[in-house]
């Protein structure tokens, strides 16, 4: 078999990987190749289907206007952000993973976020402020953490890091599937290609993971997650199939992450079975159904089944997708009247819905029991208070009381027509389990070492458990992904 060598190789061309490689780059080795298993019309992961928002570390306001240089003051002045401290996104994580995550990790993570983001706009990336926000006078009110995605979204990210990387060098290979890891669980020098035509080996200084977690490989999700996972829609690319997770494990990296969860979020129950379209702005997927906090949700028996006011959706979209799998057929609706839809953030919500002037109509057209469904509204109605008053901009403490599965916030009778129904289901985003790496991202092997020349970022890496703060992803991957680049920029 044909034998070549670089300096550095990054598996994957999704995020991760290019801010891994570019990383490398900068920091001195001078043949970086990223090895793609997609064609190159394809490339890019995940991000490819992503709005590409990012959560860190910030001082509010002053420090979010030096990211928007080109905003014109008046519409900056619009914008109401608050601070983002560390000990928020250490208890934002500590809340949702229920206290599972790593520590030290957890601390990579928090307090390397901001100088990542900060390496992101050095390296030339352009940032725009979120389209999630509440309009309330005039002004945008931001939910604190979250503000900023970068210029284009997914799409408009992938681009820039490509001509960054291509302007640095690196070399990318597309249709170049890796096949094989070479190493044992003390040391790896490199990696075995398929690619178009031929295969090779490939040896490096130093290899850096970053293939994506396994949530579109129908067998490890009936493997590892529960429920009807055959079924489930795959939001994203259906090029992480999870091959390169088997080879590190085999080769005894040590697994990390909650292995029968992922991030799964209420999507159209018509949408395709994988790669749900974007908008055209690269601002969003049309198919996420994120509204439900305005209205309730109702399975097929017509009955409600969590607690749709939690917390802003930012904070249970992650694992409301999973509730709706576990619900008979894996469907639910999520019924609103006309207050409601105003609300909407995501206009696409009008593609794909029954409307009808009373609830019991609007079961007809669902094929719901009307009798249930009228019940579950007038209960619902009946347990909805007169205060505090309704405030769209936060959680206002505006509880159901009474019910067995309580609304606890933005409680307010569905009681105007008409009615709206979205049909969803669950679509998985990426998957929780991955394998452990230590806060140089260097990968850890099951006799608690540092596999040598062994790195890893992105969906790839074990760190979630239960649920998962909205836009920590593509964070976790430039905190990580930096990391990863600079150290084994220097490994020999
Ligand atoms: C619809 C949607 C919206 C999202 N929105 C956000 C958001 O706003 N903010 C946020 O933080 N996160 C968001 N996410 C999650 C985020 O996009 C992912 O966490 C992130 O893109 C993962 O990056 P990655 O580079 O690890 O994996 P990916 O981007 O999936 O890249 C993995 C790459 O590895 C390649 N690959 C796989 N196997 C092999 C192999 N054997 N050989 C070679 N290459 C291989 C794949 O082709 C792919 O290009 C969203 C995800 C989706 C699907």
């Amino acid at each position: 078999m044909n034998k070549e060598a670089c300096d550095v190789i990054v598996i994957g061309a999704g995020s991760a990987a290019f801010e891994a490689a570019v990383a490398a780059r900068k920091a001195g080795a001078e043949r970086v190749a990223m090895l793609e298993k997609a064609p190159e019309a394809e490339f890019g992961g995940n991000a490819r289907y992503s709005g590409t928002g990012f959560r860190f570390v910030h001082k509010g306001a002053s420090e979010i206007r030096g990211f928007l240089p080109d905003m014109p003051q008046a519409r900056f002045d619009t914008m109401r952000i608050n601070p983002y401290t560390a000990q928020d996104f250490h208890a934002d994580l500590a809340r949702m993973t229920q206290g599972r995550m790593d520590p030290k990790l957890a601390e990579v993570l928090v307090s390397e976020s901001n100088r990542a983001v900060r390496w992101m706009a050095e390296a030339g990336i352009k940032w725009e402020p979120l389209k999630e926000h509440a309009l309330v006078d005039g002004k945008r009110y931001f939910e604190r953490g979250i503000v900023l995605h970068v210029a284009g979204g997914g799409p408009g990210q992938l681009a820039q890091w490509r001509g960054i990387a291509t302007e640095l060098g690196v070399e990318i290979r597309y249709e170049s599937a890796v096949c094989g890891v070479i190493g044992d669980m003390r040391a790896v020098e490199g990696v075995r290609v398929a690619a178009r035509g031929r295969s090779y080996e490939l040896y490096a200084r130093a290899v850096i993971a970053c293939s994506g977690g396994f949530q579109a490989n129908k067998e490890m999700r009936a493997r590892y997650l529960p429920g009807a996972t055959d079924f489930i829609k795959v939001r994203g690319t259906r090029h992480d199939t999870g091959e390169v997770t088997r080879y590190l494990l085999d080769l005894g990296a040590r697994p990390a992450g909650q292995w029968q969860s992922g991030h799964m979020s209420p999507i159209d129950a018509n949408a395709p079975d994988f790669e749900a379209p974007q908008h055209e702005d690269g601002l969003g997927n049309t198919q996420s159904r994120y509204d439900y906090p305005q209205g309730i949700s109702v399975n097929a028996l017509g009955v409600r089944f969590f607690d749709e006011g939690e917390a802003q959706h930012s904070y249970t979209y992650a694992k409301t997708g999973r509730a709706v799998l576990a619900q008979p057929g894996a469907r639910a609706f999520q019924i609103y009247d006309r207050k409601g839809v105003k609300l909407f953030r995501y206009p696409e919500h009008a593609a794909s819905f029954e409307e009808a002037d009373t609830i019991e109509d609007l079961a007809e057209k669902l094929g719901l029991e009307p009798r249930v469904l009228c019940d579950t509204v007038a209960k619902f109605n009946a347990a909805c208070p007169d205060e505090p008053a309704f405030d769209p901009r936060k959680p206002d403490g505006r509880a159901t009381r009474g019910l067995e599965i309580p609304k606890s916030n933005w409680a307010r009778p569905i009681d105007t027509p008409p009615y709206r129904a979205l049909p969803v289901t669950g679509g998985i985003t990426f998957t929780f389990g991955g394998v452990e790496v230590n806060s140089h991202a260097q990968v850890m092997n099951v006799a608690d070492q540092p596999i040598r020349g062994l790195y890893a970022s992105g969906d790839i890496l074990g760190l979630f458990f239960h649920n998962y703060p909205s836009f920590t992803g593509q964070t976790r991957n430039a905190v990580f992904s930096r990391l990863a680049g600079e150290h084994a920029a220097r490994a020999n």
